[in-house]
């Protein structure tokens, strides 16, 4: 997940910001510096066309702020082109705070925080991620209006993942039927990597629909909770990329496509929650397809979650919610014929659909 494609000497070798190798027409990147709190953060705003810059906020223990730079430049673009696809009206941003969330977070930290994303009026709006939890956005809210994913009884939409994955869920199925002609999942062997929040309520949809689902996890308090619940089966070979399996699900970290494991994937079909699941786009998503493994772009059947945190902004209610996240659903199923039409990868085809909805938009607003 964190930085794990370009090592921090390489990084170093290139232009601090503007000629990084994961920067990308980004709009605006602001270092935010607090000495009395310790705050050292980062937010990148990559595109605002379609509305603001809406993404979560990372707290880590980032070995150096390269590290954390690429972090915050990847993650955002890929916000830009999640919101795009999932036909929401926002742009793509996101926020890194540099440190420990066990151990340096503060309320003092948070509410600092908060005070620089208000300093952007709007234009970039945050949310929760990996070291932040509900409480942390309720500190941010009683500084800026600018944030998402606070508490149900502050008027939030509450936790994102069961949506996120349903949504995972759906493009799972749309997945499945464009490889075997149809989407019940009912007998169909589904390995899920990671079983968090997100992970979880997949393994119960899946359980659900009678799939034979098998659970890796690092934690194994985790495997027995998920096992005992679901009646799912806990992994316990040395390699589950060479496992043979219908569906291979990343729900825990990104970056699991890489060179390392590609050759060895025998799933069919690759859909998961996680984010940046190829190592590198181009190479891995390339690799991919030759090898006739469907592969659900990550940041199109993952929207679930900023479908969700949107409602917040909109006002719009659980059935919507529903059914902006079901509609994932026929978004995949476009994109997998779209890419086997233009031979082109699924990943390239939802970043085209996306492209042009920014591209269309801002003629419009040149008008
Ligand atoms: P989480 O932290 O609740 O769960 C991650 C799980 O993965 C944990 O149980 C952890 O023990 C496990 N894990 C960590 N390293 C592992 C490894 N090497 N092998 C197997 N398991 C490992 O996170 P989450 O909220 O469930 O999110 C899962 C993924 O989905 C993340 O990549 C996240 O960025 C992405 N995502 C989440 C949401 C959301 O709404 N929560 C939305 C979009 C994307």
């Amino acid at each position: 997940m964190i930085s794990d494609v370009i090592s921090s000497s390489e990084l170093s070798k290139v232009d601090p910001v503007f000629g990084q190798l994961s920067f990308d027409n980004h709009e605006q990147v602001v270092f935010c510096n607090d000495k009395d709190t310790g705050l050292k953060a980062i937010i990148g705003i990559h595109n605002t066309v379609l509305g603001p810059a809406l993404g979560g906020t990372r707290m880590w223990n980032y070995s150096n702020e390269w590290e954390a730079l690429n972090d915050v430049l990847r993650l955002s673009r890929g916000m830009t082109y999640k919101s795009a696809i999932t036909g929401l009206n926002l742009g793509g941003g996101k926020a890194v705070i540099i440190g420990d969330a066990k151990t340096q977070k503060t309320p003092e930290l948070m509410k600092k925080f908060g005070e620089f994303v208000h300093s952007l009026s709007g234009k970039y709006i945050t949310a929760e991620d990996v070291g932040m939890a509900t409480s942390d956005m309720d500190l941010v809210r009683e500084v800026t209006p600018y944030v998402t994913g606070i508490s149900e009884d502050k008027g939030g939409a509450g936790n994102p993942s069961p949506i996120t994955a349903y949504g995972v869920f759906m493009g799972m199925k749309a997945a499945a039927k464009f490889k075997f002609g149809s989407d019940v999942l009912e007998d169909k062997s589904v390995f899920v990597q990671g079983i968090g929040n997100v992970g979880e309520a997949l393994v119960e949809h899946l359980v659900n629909e009678g799939a034979k689902v098998t659970i890796t996890d690092i934690s194994p308090e985790r495997l027995e909770m998920v096992s005992s619940k679901y009646g799912a089966t806990i992994y316990t070979g040395k390699d589950i990329y060479s496992e043979e399996m219908d569906i291979y699900a990343p729900c825990a970290l990104g970056a699991t496509i890489n060179d390392d494991t590609i050759n060895r994937i025998k799933a069919k079909i690759v859909a998961g929650a996680a984010n940046n699941q190829l190592a590198e786009e181009q190479v891995h998503g390339k690799l991919l397809q030759e090898r006739g493994i469907v592969y659900a772009p990550d940041f199109l059947i993952n929207a679930g979650g900023i479908i969700n945190v949107y409602a917040e902004l909109e006002n719009y209610g659980r059935p919507e919610i529903i059914r902006k996240t079901e509609n994932i659903y026929n978004t995949t199923l476009e994109i997998l014929e779209k890419a086997q039409a233009t031979q082109i990868t699924t990943h390239e085809a939802a970043l085209e659909i996306a492209q042009e909805r920014i591209e269309t938009r801002k003629k419009e607003n040149a008008k």
